[in-house]
C-alpha cells in the first residue's frame, strides 16, 4: 500500500539522523561531514551524483560547488527549482582528494541510496556520469553511450524512469559536452510530466498539471523539525 508522504519524509529524517551520528564507513576518518543529499523529500525528479567534493564536505550539502552552481542554471533553463528535486550521491562521504569511489566504497554506501530511492519515491531519477549511471542501471556501459536515453528499471522497490546525464563537472571541462547536456536537460519535464500522467492514470486519477513537478500530497513547507540539514528536505 502507498504510504503517506509525511511518513516517508520521517523515515528519511530518520535515515539522516542515524548516517549524520557518528556513521562509521571506510571514508569516515577523512570526513568533516556526511553529505546526506537534500531538496523535496517528495520529489518527483531526483539527482544522483559521484560524491561529494572538498565544498561539499565542508558544507554538508550536495553540489554546492562550480558543478552545483552549473546544476542550478540547468535546472532554472527548464524551470525548475533544486527544491522541487532532491539531489544525492552515491557515496556520502568525500574520498580523499576527490578520487574516484572504489568498488568497496560503493557497495557499502549504496544501500543508503537505494533506501533514500524507496523513501523519496520519484519518478524520474537522472544519474550523473559513470558512477551513478553504472550503479543504478545495473549495467558497465558509460554514459558516453547512454546519455539522454530514458529507461525503465526498479530501484528501490519502485518502477522509476532512468534518465542518464553527464556530470555537470564533465561539461565545465568541454563545451561540448554541455551542449549535450543542457540538449539532454530539455527533455526532462516532459519525461516526467508523461511519467506523471502513467502513474495518475493507474491509479484512475487526473495527471497533474505542468509544470509543477510536485504532488498534491506535498507536506506543508513547515512539516518536521528543521536543524542541521533537515530543513532542506521541506516541500
Ligand atoms: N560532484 C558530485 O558528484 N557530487 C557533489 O555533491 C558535488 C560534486
Amino acid at each position: 500500500m502507498a504510504r503517506a508522504p509525511a511518513e516517508r519524509r520521517e523515515d528519511l529524517v530518520a535515515l539522516y539522523k542515524r548516517l549524520s551520528d557518528d556513521w562509521e564507513c571506510p571514508l569516515a576518518e577523512g570526513r568533516t561531514h556526511v553529505v546526506f543529499g537534500n531538496g523535496n523529500a517528495d520529489a518527483e525528479l531526483m539527482f544522483v551524483g559521484e560524491a561529494p567534493g572538498a565544498s561539499e564536505d565542508r558544507e554538508g550539502t550536495p553540489f554546492v560547488g562550480r558543478a552545483g552552481k552549473l546544476l542550478d542554471q540547468l535546472l532554472s533553463e527548464i524551470g525548475l527549482q533544486r527544491s522541487d528535486t532532491f539531489v544525492a550521491n552515491v557515496l556520502k562521504c568525500r574520498p580523499p582528494g576527490n578520487r574516484d569511489p572504489s568498488p568497496g566504497e560503493i557497495e557499502e554506501c549504496s544501500p543508503h541510496l537505494f533506501r533514500q530511492i524507496e523513501l523519496i519515491e520519484p519518478k524520474v531519477v537522472c544519474t550523473l556520469g559513470n558512477f551513478a549511471t553504472k550503479l543504478l542501471s545495473g549495467s558497465p556501459i558509460g554514459i558516453t553511450k547512454v546519455h539522454g536515453q530514458a529507461q525503465e528499471r526498479e530501484i528501490g522497490g519502485q518502477s522509476v524512469l532512468l534518465y542518464p546525464l553527464f556530470h555537470p563537472a564533465a561539461a565545465l571541462r568541454t563545451e561540448a559536452v554541455l551542449a549535450l547536456l543542457r540538449e539532454d536537460f530539455a527533455r526532462l519535464p516532459g519525461l516526467v510530466e508523461e511519467r506523471l500522467a502513467v502513474s495518475a492514470a493507474a491509479r484512475g486519477g487526473a495527471p497533474p498539471l505542468a509544470p509543477d513537478l510536485r504532488s498534491a500530497s506535498d507536506p506543508p513547507a513547515d512539516a518536521g523539525p528543521a536543524p542541521d540539514q533537515l530543513g532542506l528536505f521541506g516541500g
